[in-house]
């Protein structure tokens, strides 16, 4: 072809696929400092309640306060308002009135787990276990022969909260759900579809197998020893478990993947890579014109329900409170704000390409990814952007010249799954999604691109700037 028809041919086609371009968008001096950070936030983060903390820490390093209802708010306030110690929701207030709408970025930070049971400790064959309930979509086989850490709170029966980190210290003993070896497999396991290999029942956690020793005959000596143990530690009985949250999850820390270091490798980047780039590009704004949210939202994996999910009256009444200090109406507010709904999507993985249709999927090292919608079975259960709103994210983002793509998860009718989006949609608000591409999803270890993260720090900033 001739230089004009080659000019012509890049004019024409997309020019979403040359990623040579993005490795030049940042420099590793700046990178890796940013995911290096991203990395002590996903391993201080391991449980909502713990990347509400972590959250909070950050946010007043960077001058946050806590909302005070009674305080009169001006432009370039910082403050964040905590949701039942699980959901928070921050804001930098705008130099134009609320009522030009709020610029929102939501993301969620709970993530697959095994949950105790409330009854959950009882000994077999002197062994002690702890029962789980699982909690969102998990493949139950990955959690078995990996070490596992217990997070959570009890409240005791004279109304203390005690708080349970055990595990992560390089000190503490882990925990673990067993498989069945190879050779003791063939009929019980080997020809038994994945749902059926381990059981939601099966999955328990091994405590400890020591007796307490006494002199009296005491009926299941190693369940007394591990509750002895318990005691000691935290005072607790059998019966505050009742009265307790206590979420097992991957004991492995978050850690550079791949020879060239090009990828993150960790459990609950999902959703807590949106959580963080959000938390960044909100501290990292200077004044804005516009007043900027960030929430972080608790249940999306069980589908957003309960009083610290978006499926909720939550973010409807905190805006109201909030309008009240600004003396206008909420209903203004919520019909000319917008929002990015911040969630992770499915990257594409050579490993499994007919499950994938190549041309509207995410890729690594491609950005962040849009998803003009979402959902299943005919983009049911969706929030679908409007042609004009991803008119004006385009705009934006062009403007700074970030990489970004878009994609869905995986081919028509292969599977599919909603988001956050269409809770904050039917507030009238402009939402798309947006998130970046994962491998392994779902799963105790799951990988990011560095390149990925970082550019959806810089896509949240440019939104808060920009729209
Ligand atoms: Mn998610
Ligand atoms: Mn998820």
């Amino acid at each position: 072809m001739s230089t004009k028809d080659l000019k012509l041919k890049e004019k024409l086609f997309s020019s979403k696929s040359d990623v040579k371009e993005n490795f030049k968008f940042v420099e590793p001096e700046i990178l890796y400092p940013f995911c290096d950070e991203y990395m002590d936030y996903l391993n201080n983060s391991k449980t909502e309640r713990e990347a509400v903390s972590s959250a909070v820490e950050l946010l007043r390093a960077n001058g946050f306060t806590e909302y005070d209802c009674n305080v009169s708010y001006k432009a370039g306030d910082k403050f964040y308002w905590i949701n039942k110690k699980k959901s928070l929701i921050a804001v930098v207030v705008g130099e134009k009135g609320l009522d030009n709408g709020i610029l929102i970025t939501a993301a969620h930070i709970d993530s697959p787990r095994l949950d105790l049971k409330p009854m959950p400790l009882y000994e077999d064959s002197s062994m002690a276990f702890f029962k789980t309930h699982y909690y969102g979509g998990v493949k139950k086989y990955q959690w078995t022969a990996i070490p596992l850490s217990m997070h959570g709170v009890v409240i005791l029966a004279d109304g203390r909260e005690v708080t349970i980190n055990i595990g992560e210290d390089e000190n503490d003993p882990v925990f673990c759900i067993t498989d069945l070896l190879p050779h003791l497999s063939h009929k019980t396991q080997a020809n038994k579809t994945m749902s059926e290999v381990i059981t939601g029942e099966q999955l328990n956690i091994v405590l400890g197998s020591v007796p307490y020793l006494s002199e009296e005959k005491i009926d299941e000596p190693v369940k007394m020893n591990v509750l002895n143990i318990l005691h000691d530690r935290y005072g607790l009985t059998e019966d505050d478990f009742i009265s307790a949250e206590i979420e097992i999850v991957p004991a492995m820390k978050a850690r550079y993947v791949g020879l060239d270091k090009s990828m993150i490798g960790s459990y609950g980047q999902d959703d807590r890579v949106c959580a963080y780039s959000g938390l960044k590009a909100l501290c990292d704004l200077g004044k804005t014109e516009k007043t900027c949210m960030l929430i972080l939202a608790d249940k999306e994996e069980i589908g957003s329900v309960g009083n610290t999910g978006m499926n909720s009256d939550i973010l409807r009444n905190f805006i109201t409170v909030l309008c009240r200090g600004f003396d206008c109406a909420p209903e203004t507010v919520f019909m000319n704000s917008k929002c990015l709904s911040a969630d992770v999507n499915a990257a594409y993985d050579p490993n499994f390409p007919e499950v994938y249709e190549k041309k509207n999927t995410a890729h690594f090292n491609h950005g962040p990814t849009f998803s003009k919608y979402t959902g299943s079975g005919g983009k049911g259960g969706s929030n679908d952007a409007s042609a004009e709103y991803v008119g004006q994210i385009r705009l934006a983002l062009d403007s700074e010249k970030l990489p970004w793509q878009i994609g869905e998860l995986g081919k028509v009718d292969e599977g599919g799954g909603g988001t956050v989006a269409q809770y904050v949609s039917r507030l009238g608000i402009d939402t798309i999604d947006i998130g970046v591409g994962i491998l392994t999803m779902h799963s105790p270890y799951e990988l990011s691109s560095c390149l990925d993260v970082y550019s959806l720090y810089r896509v949240m900033n440019c939104f808060y700037r920009k729209l």
